[in-house]
């Protein structure tokens, strides 16, 4: 059978966050053996998180943990509570049985995903990377690859990074997240930018990356940012007659 892709996704509430999770649901539809882990950061799983998952036709599991309020600020990591809290199920629901195979992948809500990408993805055997589209302030950023083994990075932002590489930009096999239990994204001592590297130095190293397409010489992920929407022109008053989920 074909390893299973667990894809975690962190989401949380906005104008546009129907549109961001159609769009992602309308790749992963189209991936064999694909289950889509999706955490809200929110404090209680929301209706239309709910209806939309029961109508995606997806495997799905659905999660929710708040980020603190003291962590919402510019400049400060991202979703770390909802990738761990994804991690976490991840690790329960194998707890008891020989871990069957399968991939992990963190999937942002708003990025763009080839279907060739996971592909690639499926055969993990321990961690695997490959170039990430439109991220760092450059075109793409990629791992730099020497006789099937990465050697280094090709970033503009931050080279110093032990891992210079987006969350986008790698996967990591279930038998390695059960065999490194504690491994979790960290708040506290991770710099911007160093979320993938605090969380990959510990499961594993730079040697023992698989780089995947070819030799990561292809982007099959582009990391794309959704322009925040014009809604200067909500009514105040007289409102709609009817409410519309958006
Ligand atoms: N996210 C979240 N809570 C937040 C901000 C972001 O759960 O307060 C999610 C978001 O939906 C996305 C991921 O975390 O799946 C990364 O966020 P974003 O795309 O804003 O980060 P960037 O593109 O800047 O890396
Ligand atoms: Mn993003």
């Amino acid at each position: 059978p074909l390893p299973t892709i667990y894809a975690i996704t962190p989401t949380y509430s906005r104008p546009v966050q129907k549109a961001e999770l159609t769009r992602l649901a309308n790749t992963f539809r189209q991936v064999a053996q694909l289950h889509w882990i999706l955490v809200e950061d929110a404090a209680a799983r929301s209706e239309l998180v709910s209806r939309f998952l029961a109508r995606a036709g997806l495997p799905s599991t659905h999660l929710h943990v708040p980020t603190p309020r003291r962590y919402k600020r510019p400049g400060l990591p991202r979703a770390t509570e909802q990738r761990n809290a994804g991690l976490a199920w991840l690790r329960q629901r194998h707890q008891h049985q020989r871990a069957q195979s399968g991939v992990l992948f963190f999937a942002d809500d708003d990025n763009t995903y080839s279907l060739e990408l996971f592909q690639e993805m499926r055969t993990t055997r321990k961690v695997s990377v490959w170039p990430v589209g439109l991220v760092g302030g450059r075109r793409y950023e990629r791992p730099l690859v020497e006789n099937g083994k990465v050697v280094g990075w090709y970033t503009g932002w931050r080279a110093d990074r032990p891992f210079a590489i987006d969350m986008a930009g790698f996967a990591v096999s279930l038998q390695v997240i059960l065999s490194n239990p504690k491994a979790v994204f960290k708040r506290r001592g991770s710099q911007p930018g160093m979320q993938e590297s605090d969380f990959l130095k510990q499961i594993t190293t730079v040697e023992e990356l698989e780089p995947k397409a070819s030799n990561c010489t292809k982007v099959l992920v582009w990391h794309t940012r959704t322009e925040k929407v014009n809604l200067a022109n909500e009514p105040k008053y007289r409102l709609d007659t009817v409410r519309i989920e958006v």
